[in-house]
């Protein structure tokens, strides 16, 4: 039986677990996903069961969401990520709205670049009115996501990217600024590099109206700059998304350029197309020599074979719930393996996060995954065929690969509380937590597993210093602690946030999609920093950046004990 935490069954009960005459259990929940997964399989169908229930039994592996709550339901739609077009006439723009609506409502988030629609107050020659603009459509969005997410099991979660040249870019920066609206929107600045390096020598910058091509006002590009890094100090958003980045790691330029992602950054994605995502547990992944903990690199080559199969299977055993959907993913078959547990893989090994050798080390891994992912992808060609669109890929014509991307870093929001592993590529945040729970209200105190367990080993568990972490959250002012243990255990907001993007950095180079990150700051931190932040960000490749000062938003589900 699957060996679940309290956390685990309780989001699974909450959510997952499918209700018919009787509840499935969350054996049979994985069960049902491999038996859905295996119809696709023209041979060894016991044998992929095994393997694909395995992974996720033994929570080494676990798909996004979509996948976990539909598989094997009439229509089921397994996806977690989508892009839809937003053009500029009312049709267009409302037609995508229903589409968001039937996403949201499967599970899926959504992303959309809306840099086509005209600035407000703009001429609509047919009404001979003025338009609403951007940002009121927005709202519309916002709205309709709100009431759609009543009837559905998760969030729908969108994604808004207005690029940094359209008439309306002042007001979507400061479009959150009031706490309250466009609640169930990320937003980010589509950045070029024309306009850091504006930035940068203090140029003019020339807003846009998308319709006419006209300049339509010259500001200084560092008034704007300034504007973003004010806001995003104030509230955690915009985040920036970085398009030229993007484009030069496209792997299907002749499709085009890509212009958004999907809601958490973690998948640059053409219009109408989506994508499958999956993380390995890395706790998961840990051998013991008999003298230290070592990562198993043998049976991580295993899980992500398995894991690039499943994922290819969810593609093909996939509802899809537009042509155009169904089109342009055939095509392109992309996927995104990433990683949760990271965190708490460099505590077992003994690492602190914030230093060079974890730093390392994240290299090293990300990039055995993703030349193992490719491995796996080039082993699916040679037996199903490489994906449709590969002969006008950058991987023509010497690279067979049956997905045009493989891996990508997700945020693992919920399937990390399944597999009881850290979030994704963060550090923990605290090393206890008051957490609510979900189905009753009430709040509970967890301390983190796995520091436990490594305190006990190093000989340093004492009820002093669970009460301290119970207090405090940290055991950085612990006095009799040495300071190489409390390096260790450094959290979230305590950890440089050179080392939170270093750490971004060094899983991005080996992922070909992107990296979800969030840098967590301090309550204390300037809007200096922040833009020290955001350009550091931009320098070292990264595709997208999204920051959050602790405290400038309410509602946070997690509350980490002793920070503030
Ligand atoms: N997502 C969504 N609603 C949510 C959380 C996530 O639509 O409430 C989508 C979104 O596109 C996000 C992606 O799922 O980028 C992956 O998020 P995460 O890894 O947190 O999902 P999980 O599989 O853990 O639920």
């Amino acid at each position: 039986m699957t060996n679940l935490s309290p956390n685990g069954l309780q989001i699974l009960q909450a959510r997952y677990l499918r209700r018919t005459e009787v509840t499935e259990t969350p054996d049979e929940l994985f069960q049902r996903v491999a038996k859905h997964l295996i119809t696709v399989e023209d041979e060894d169908h016991e044998f992929w069961f095994d393997r694909f229930y395995g992974v996720m039994r033994h929570l080494e592996f676990l798909p996004n969401s979509p996948t976990l709550m539909n598989a094997g339901l009439p229509k089921g739609q397994l996806s977690a990520c989508f892009v839809l077009p937003v053009e500029d006439n009312l049709e267009a723009i409302f037609t995508t709205l229903k589409n968001a609506a039937l996403i949201h409502n499967s599970g899926g988030g959504t992303g959309y670049n809306f840099s086509k629609l005209r600035p407000k107050d703009d001429i609509i020659t047919s009404s001979e009115g003025s338009s609403a603009g951007a940002i009121a459509f927005m709202k519309i969005y916002d709205t309709a996501t709100e009431y759609v997410k009543q009837a559905g099991k998760r969030r729908g979660a969108n994604m808004g990217i207005l690029n940094v040249t359209h008439s309306d870019i002042e007001a979507f920066v400061t479009s959150k600024s009031d706490r309250e609206s466009l609640q169930n929107f990320n937003i980010s600045v589509g950045i070029t590099n024309d306009f850091m390096n504006a930035v940068k020598n203090n140029l003019e910058w020339q807003l846009v109206n998308p319709r006419t091509k006209k300049v339509s006002k010259t500001i200084r590009a560092k008034m704007l700059w300034d504007l973003i890094v004010d806001e995003a100090l104030k509230t955690g958003e915009p985040g920036l998304i970085f398009l030229d980045t993007i484009n030069q790691d496209n792997r299907l330029p002749k499709q085009g350029k890509i212009n958004c992602t999907n809601p958490c950054g973690e998948v640059p994605l053409f219009d109408f197309e989506s994508c499958n995502l999956g993380s390995i547990n890395l706790t998961k992944m840990v051998v013991h020599d008999g003298k230290k903990n070592e990562i198993d690199w043998n049976k991580l080559d295993k899980t992500i074979s398995i894991a690039i199969r499943f994922l290819d299977n969810v593609i093909s055993s996939n509802h899809y719930l537009l042509p155009n959907i169904k089109h342009i993913t055939l095509a392109n078959r992309k996927i995104g393996l990433g990683v949760m547990g990271w965190a708490e893989l460099l505590i077992m090994l003994s690492i602190p996060y914030a230093s060079e050798k974890a730093v390392d080390l994240a290299e090293v891994l990300m990039k055995f995954i993703q030349e193992k992912s490719y491995a796996a992808s080039g082993n699916l060609a040679q037996i199903r065929g490489c994906f449709p669109s590969w002969k006008e890929s950058r991987y023509a014509p010497n690279t067979l690969l049956r997905n045009a991307t493989c891996n990508s870093i997700a945020p693992t929001g919920s399937i990390s509380v399944i597999a009881d592993a850290s979030y994704s590529i963060e550090p923990l945040y605290a090393l206890a937590y008051k957490r609510t729970e979900i189905l009753n209200d009430k709040t509970q105190i967890e301390i983190n597993s796995i520091f436990v367990e490594k305190m006990k080993s190093l000989g340093f568990w004492t009820e002093e210093i669970q009460n301290e972490v119970i207090a405090n959250g940290s055991i950085q002012n612990i006095k009799h602690i040495p300071k190489n243990i409390k390096k260790l255990f450094e959290t979230s907001l305590e950890i440089p946030w050179k080392y939170h993007l270093l750490h971004q950095r060094a899983f991005q180079k080996y992922t070909d999609n992107a990296v979800s990150k969030t840098i967590n700051l301090a309550s204390n931190t300037t809007a200096n920093e922040v833009s020290e932040i955001y350009k550091t960000a931009w320098k070292y490749g990264l595709k997208g950046i999204t920051i959050y000062r602790n405290g400038s938003r309410a509602n946070q589900i997690l509350q980490p004990c002793g920070v503030n």
